[in-house]
């Protein structure tokens, strides 16, 4: 490979530039298997920047992992062990389901319930527009 090519292959790998850290990042579990079961030690924190109450995802969670989960305080404990990309995997999935706007992609939003069909309302854009999946 010549000084060219390596060259193109370095800023081939360098990792994307973000715009002034305005860009909500989807958070991470920060978790550890203890015996048999999964704790995910931040989870009262994801609730948080989700802006979700921990019902709905746990709910979420349970159905999505098949394992039951019970809240131990600021942690949730899953009844089985399960490696930390899929429950990361299952969160974005929520957080693009059932948090983000789809119009804007903002994360302001509220989760509202009308006539028995959940609605995502932007408070960003305004735009309002139904969840698909079951909570
Ligand atoms: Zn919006």
């Amino acid at each position: 490979m010549d000084y060219e090519e390596l060259l193109k292959k370095a800023k081939k790998e360098l990792p994307e530039i973000k715009n002034s850290g305005e860009r909500f990042e989807i958070p991470k579990i920060a978790g550890h298997v203890e015996g048999n079961k999964t704790m995910i030690d931040n989870f009262s924190s994801i609730c948080d920047i989700l802006n979700r109450e921990s019902s709905y995802l746990i709910k979420y969670l349970q159905r999505e992992l098949a394992t039951p989960a019970v809240l131990d305080g600021k942690r949730l404990v899953l009844g089985r062990k399960l490696n930390s990309a899929m429950i990361n995997e299952k969160i974005e999935k929520f957080t693009k389901d059932f948090v983000l706007c789809k119009e804007c992609g903002k994360p302001d939003t509220k989760l509202i319930k009308q006539d028995q069909v959940w609605i995502i309302k932007c408070a960003a854009c305004g735009a309002k527009h139904p969840v698909k999946s079951k909570i």
